[in-house]
């Protein structure tokens, strides 16, 4: 039994090994603070997926719940009604969450052969926190975790870039290695090639990169 009362049983089943079906594509994923991963495929394919808005929506409610627990009288009977609000919050949060990891992990790695992500550090959890009060970083390891476990299921490849490559750094486009840039700046110019670069996609780019 969990903590909002609802009760889960486990059943062990038996079965064979699939075979896992190589495809062909390579895709580099960022872990961004505006959206939650900006993603580029071999094609030259982007995509930005953000965090769902109904997170945000049931962040603000159990806030809610958290403020009016802490109002109630301990020993009460308001407070343990109180409680199991706040649990139940919690857990309609962390479902809608692993809802769309589960979505998003399993299309990453149907449809890719080699995925290259970021090592998790804390240096990239700080980012997080001084940016935005982030609902991503809760998500990072479990996103992560979804990943290796279904790439291992699938047959897939994942290529972690050293923790200090630095993808935000380097032009995708001539490959010149430019200084580093606060947060704040999400568009900078190569000067040597020229060329403008989304922050968050150049960084993906550099991470497909790895993968060749
Ligand atoms: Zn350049």
């Amino acid at each position: 039994m969990n903590k909002s009362g609802k009760y889960f049983i486990s059943i062990l089943v038996e079965s064979a090994d699939e075979t896992p079906q190589l495809v062909e594509r390579k895709i580099g994923i960022d872990l961004g603070v505006s959206d939650f991963a900006i993603t580029t495929n071999d094609l030259g394919e982007t995509e930005k997926h953000k965090n769902p808005k109904h997170l945000y929506k049931s962040e603000k409610k159990l806030k809610k719940a958290q403020r009016s627990l802490s109002r109630k009288q301990k020993g009460g009977k308001n407070r343990n009604k109180a409680r199991l609000k706040v649990a139940k919050k919690h857990e309609k949060i962390a479902n809608q969450r692993k809802d769309f990891l589960h979505k998003l992990t399993k299309k990453i790695t149907d449809e890719n052969q080699v995925i290259v992500i970021e090592t998790l550090s804390s240096k990239n959890l700080m980012k997080n926190h001084k940016l935005a009060k982030s609902i991503s970083d809760a998500g990072w390891y479990e996103f992560v975790r979804q990943l290796e476990y279904k790439s291992k299921q699938k047959g897939r490849t994942i290529i972690k870039a050293d923790r200090f490559y630095p993808s935000s750094q380097i032009c995708s486009s001539c490959g010149h290695r430019d200084g580093e840039k606060p947060l704040q700046i999400r568009v900078w110019h190569c000067p040597t090639c020229g060329e403008c670069l989304d922050r968050d996609i150049n960084a993906s780019k550099n991470l497909l990169a790895l993968a060749k």
